[in-house]
């Protein structure tokens, strides 16, 4: 935030530098503008004879002189700007890493499926937007074999979201009404929720919609049994229709978090339906990135000053844990307290008689014959005891 903060202050700079030097240059500009049209009408007034007299020749180059001053002024000004403008990009230079070879992993990228995986990843982010042109292309130049039929999902989703957005909830209430077994199956309340959002716009709008809120109200027959509470509030909602929803005690009902928090449960349960994560990959791992790229540039500066870059070969593991945030974080892991190693396929985790739990690499290493001792409490027991543990 700091870097941010100290770029920001040098645009800052270039922009106040900007406003001034056009206002000056405006008003300079307008000057002149008028008088050399002050001029030509007292030349035109003068006659016809298309002869300038001397009084005006020393008038037309004292006009010229001042024209060439001011321009000189205007282009100074504007050399003095571009000094400012590459401040801003010194300052660039100054407050970002701009080489991240350093923790760059070389192999990422290496091979065509590789490339290909991580084209893919793009061109479903894109599809997600909306982006259709730009993800068109992309599966075009780069060989993607993606079909219609993958790219629908994608399509509809965004469309019902930016309609959502627009507080639409037509299209919502189709994909809902459409899925409706499988979203009763999750144990969804999507519909029930859009069905408010519907009845509480009818509702705010007064008298004038009171019959087709309570035609609309029939929609609600479903749900009795399963938000009896929450229809007993919406039901209330039309004592106040004459006086108006703002005015009465159901006006947290037209918060317009209520719709924002629909776009959230939409995107959730329809990511879920559809068998997609809640965000693109591509948005997950830029994020995660941009948390870990500080800490993980500091540890190598680090490991260079105190000559011991050797630490972090293994290039597929991070040489620290770093904290990533909650959102970023989808499974549980495990890493052996006694190797301090992340366990995998071939070296897992396993419990010991005592509960505690090891890698099973660590507990070979650690076993004398058939006997091993835990390193946690003093128990012994038969290496064979221990049982793999899976998450
Ligand atoms: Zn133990």
């Amino acid at each position: 935030m700091d870097a941010c903060g100290a770029v920001e202050k040098e645009i800052d700079k270039v922009l106040t530098k900007f406003d001034d030097i056009r206002r000056n240059s405006s008003t300079t500009i307008d000057d002149l503008l008028n008088h050399v049209n002050n001029i030509r009408r007292e030349i035109e007034d003068g006659g016809t004879s298309g002869t300038i007299n001397p009084g005006q020749a020393i008038l037309l180059s004292q006009t010229v002189k001042r024209i060439q001053d001011s321009l000189g002024h205007v282009s100074a000004d504007h050399k003095d700007l571009h000094g400012n403008v590459s401040k801003v990009g010194k300052a660039i230079d100054r407050n970002f890493v701009s080489d991240f070879n350093s923790v760059c992993n070389e192999t990422a990228f290496a091979k065509e499926e590789q490339t290909s995986e991580i084209n893919q990843v793009i061109c479903e982010h894109f599809l997600r937007q909306g982006m259709l042109d730009i993800a068109e292309s992309l599966v075009e130049e780069s060989g993607l074999e993606i079909h219609d039929q993958q790219i629908e999902p994608f399509l509809e989703l965004h469309r019902i979201l930016e309609a959502l957005k627009q507080h639409n909830l037509s299209p919502a209430l189709h994909w809902a009404q459409a899925h409706r077994n499988e979203l009763t199956h999750h144990r969804s309340s999507l519909e029930f929720k859009l069905l408010r959002l519907n009845f509480i716009d009818l509702v705010s709008q007064g008298v004038a919609k009171q019959q087709e809120a309570l035609h609309f109200a029939r929609n609600f027959a479903p749900f009795a049994s399963s938000h009896t509470k929450e229809l007993q509030v919406l039901m209330g909602t039309l004592l106040y229709l004459r006086q108006g929803l703002d005015s009465s005690p159901y006006r947290h009902l037209l918060d317009p978090i209520h719709w924002v928090d629909i776009c959230d449960v939409f995107t959730r349960e329809a990511c879920t339906l559809l068998g997609l994560s809640m965000e693109s990959a591509l948005s997950v791992i830029v994020k995660a990135g941009c948390a870990a790229l500080p800490p993980l540039l500091t540890i190598k500066q680090v490991m260079l000053q105190r000559q011991c870059s050797g630490v972090w070969s293994a290039k597929d593991e991070l040489p620290v844990e770093i904290d990533i945030g909650v959102d970023c974080r989808f499974h549980s892991i495990f890493a052996c307290p006694i190797l301090k190693q992340q366990s995998n396929d071939s070296n897992p985790p396993v419990r010991l008689i005592c509960g505690h739990v090891i890698s099973r690499d660590a507990l070979q290493k650690l076993a004398n014959g058939n006997k091993v001792k835990c390193p946690y409490c003093p128990v012994e027991q038969a290496p064979s005891d221990a049982r793999q543990i899976f998450f």
